[in-house]
């Protein structure tokens, strides 16, 4: 040990730096957000609770075709489907396990269809699991009430829609994009 450090162990230095930086910003303004009193918009493109995308009809985008289940890393995403008189899909149950959600955004990012969202609402907590097990009805709601007007377009636009309309042809799905050949 030098005698340097003995000198500052005996004149104990470093506190008296300490109680020196502490009366500095007793003085200075805090910087601390006073939530929830004080709140900040969250950035475009945060990921939030989930919601399915609802379309001008009233009805879900989703047509179950489960890509979006299948590509989950937590497998949260359970989809019950069925086929109806005329042949056609129906998706009866859609559900997603919240509590086990990464907020990863691959569902978003493989559905075809534009159908499944992560919406910049985050403060949702509960007692109970089951409150956020987020069934079909859970996740339309969500979108009329977190994703409505333009927040929607910007969402869509700025950061996950395709760069292209045609959700039809898999070159134009970012999902399938590279794997052709
Ligand atoms: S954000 Fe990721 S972990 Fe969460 S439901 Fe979507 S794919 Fe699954
Ligand atoms: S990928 Fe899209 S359309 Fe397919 S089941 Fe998931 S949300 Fe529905």
């Amino acid at each position: 040990m030098t005698i340097k450090d003995i000198a500052k162990k005996v004149f104990l230095i470093e506190i008296f730096k300490g109680m020196a930086l502490t009366l500095r910003m007793m003085f200075t303004h805090a910087v601390t957000r006073q939530y929830p009193e004080e709140r900040r918009e969250p950035f475009p493109g945060f990921r939030g609770l989930h919601a399915l995308v609802r379309n001008p009809d009233g009805k879900a985008r989703c047509v179950g075709c489960g890509l979006c289940a299948a590509i989950c890393p937590s497998q949260c995403i359970n989809i019950y489907t069925s086929e109806s008189k005329d042949h056609k899909k129906v998706v009866d149950r859609y559900e997603i396990e919240v509590l086990r959600c990464v907020y990863c955004a691959f569902c978003v990012e493989a559905c075809p269809f534009g159908a499944v969202v992560l919406t910049p609402h985050f403060e949702y907590s509960d007692y109970s699991r089951d409150a956020l097990y987020m069934d079909k009805e859970k996740l339309l709601s969500n979108w009329d009430k977190f994703m409505t007007g333009k927040r929607a377009e910007e969402y869509f636009e700025r950061f996950w829609r395709p760069k292209l309309e045609d959700f039809t042809t898999p070159e134009n799905q970012p999902v399938f994009r590279g794997k052709e050949g």
